[in-house]
């Protein structure tokens, strides 16, 4: 649990962190094979155990925190595989948006300004956002992105720009969603779908497939105005935004006047919309409608999972897959971490992935370390290039020593950083969000 009392969100300096939070670490290194940066480099300062022994000295010694262990803390993803590994309970997401501020406090001036720019006046407002992705999709169709691909290697600002370039996928044409659809029959609910920024411009078609799962179900279902969730903010530490946004977005799903569910196709907005009552608990005037709108998200899974199928649609359909021989088709799951280990949710995507295998005669197989994090981490692949590819070379052996045909997952970010592992090792593997590869085999 969270002690709300000691959660102090401080700017740069002195460590006002939560020593019980702190001291509930015993140090016994079982997190260590669950952590990816620690698997990557070998190196205890990049293991949850170090890390939390960086924060534990520097609130112990006071002054400023130093700029090596500042680095060993930046270079965490914050994928949690370690909350989850920990038999102690150690809650080291709670420690983690501790420290986070303190963090976000001693970056550069510059990039803090674009960095904030981005989170408060971008990616809330989808009008602006979309003329980025058009923007973003000219250039692409003209080709001029791969200009960027020359810069490897170069100057700092120009490097970043090849890096945004290999985990850029194409931007496809945006289509915009309904306000509202349903296909007549059986209504079995109604549900307000969260669409999300990243999602709805790199993966607008996983959002209309989601919907047309959900429809197909008898829900009638809703797309109302929404903004960020706040996530990429909240995880680079820009805690005032990312409130700001938990709190336009309640006001903006209660002005929907009713209780439906709310349900999300992207793992880490799922994540932060149910995080907000920890957000925002201590605004009094807040905490209570955070925890009633936190308790209406749903990931896409859990929804369909609860729901019936009522034609078994899932499915005969032989472009699921999308190979030649789909009954020697491979499947393998990839867990995002927001799902996994922020979430819980793991059963009800294993359970639609097996009916899809089912139906489809393709086969169903576990990826060694599934759950640990492929390295997108939201923009941590822009901020720790170097590493970030390091803990995607990991899992991409598993995905190719594994014969995949096709990877799923529930989340942007690692469906973009996937696409960029198997376009550079050149594997024939497709990579799926759950609710396209679904969708796919119902058409
Ligand atoms: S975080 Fe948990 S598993 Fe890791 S060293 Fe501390 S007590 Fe052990
Ligand atoms: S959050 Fe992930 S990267 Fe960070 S210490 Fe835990 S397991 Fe390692």
């Amino acid at each position: 649990m969270i002690d709300n009392n000691s959660v102090i969100k401080i700017g740069a300096g002195q460590a006002r962190l939560s020593q019980d939070l702190l001291d509930s670490c015993i140090h016994c290194g079982l997190c260590l094979p669950a952590c990816p940066t620690y698997l990557a480099t070998g190196r205890e300062m990049e293991s949850p155990r170090g890390r939390i022994y960086l924060l534990a000295k520097w609130q112990e010694e006071g002054g400023e925190l130093a700029p090596r262990a500042a680095e060993h803390l930046e270079s965490c993803l914050g994928c949690l595989g370690c909350q989850t590994a920990c038999p102690s309970g150690v809650h080291y997401e709670a420690i983690l948006d501790q420290a986070r501020p303190h963090l976000a406090a001693r970056r550069n001036w510059l990039l803090r300004s674009i960095m904030r720019f981005s989170f408060a006046e971008i990616l809330p407002h989808y009008g602006r956002l979309k003329i980025f992705g058009s923007m973003l999709r000219t250039v692409q169709l003209l080709k001029l992105d791969l200009l960027a691909a020359k810069f490897s290697g170069g100057p700092a600002f120009l490097q970043k720009l090849a890096d945004f370039q290999m985990f850029t996928p194409m931007v496809p044409e945006h289509i915009a969603l309904p306000k509202k659809s349903w296909r007549g029959g059986t209504k079995s609910g109604a549900a307000k779908l969260f669409s999300g920024c990243v999602m709805d411009v790199f993966y607008n078609h996983v959002n209309h497939a989601a919907l047309r799962l959900l429809v197909r179900q008898g829900n009638i279902v809703e797309v109302p105005e929404q903004t960020c969730c706040g996530a990429l903010a909240y995880h680079a530490g820009e805690d005032d935004i990312a409130s700001s946004l938990a709190r336009r977005n309640i006001e903006l799903f209660e002005s929907a006047g009713d209780n439906d569910k709310i349900v999300v196709t992207s793992a880490g907005c799922g994540a932060m919309l149910k995080h907000y009552p920890a957000l925002l608990a201590q605004e009094p005037q807040w905490a209570e409608r955070a925890t009633k709108f936190a308790q209406r998200v749903q990931d896409l899974s859990q929804t369909l999972a609860a729901g019936k199928f009522p034609d078994n649609a899932i499915c005969e359909s032989k472009s699921a897959v999308g190979v030649e021989n789909q009954s020697k088709a491979h499947i393998v799951y990839h867990a995002a971490c927001h799902l996994a280990h922020a979430q819980g949710v793991r059963a009800e995507p294993q359970a639609l992935l097996s009916a899809l295998a089912a139906g489809t005669g393709a086969h169903l197989y576990d990826l060694p370390e599934a759950e640990h994090c492929c390295g997108s981490a939201g923009i941590y692949n822009l901020l720790n290039t170097a590493l970030s590819l390091k803990v995607l070379d990991r899992k991409m052996k598993f995905i190719e020593e594994s014969g995949a045909d096709l990877v799923v997952t529930c989340n942007p970010g690692c469906m973009l950083q996937l696409e960029a592992g198997v376009k550079a090792r050149g594997l024939n593997v497709k990579v799926k969000h759950l609710a396209e590869a679904l969708d796919d085999a119902c058409q």
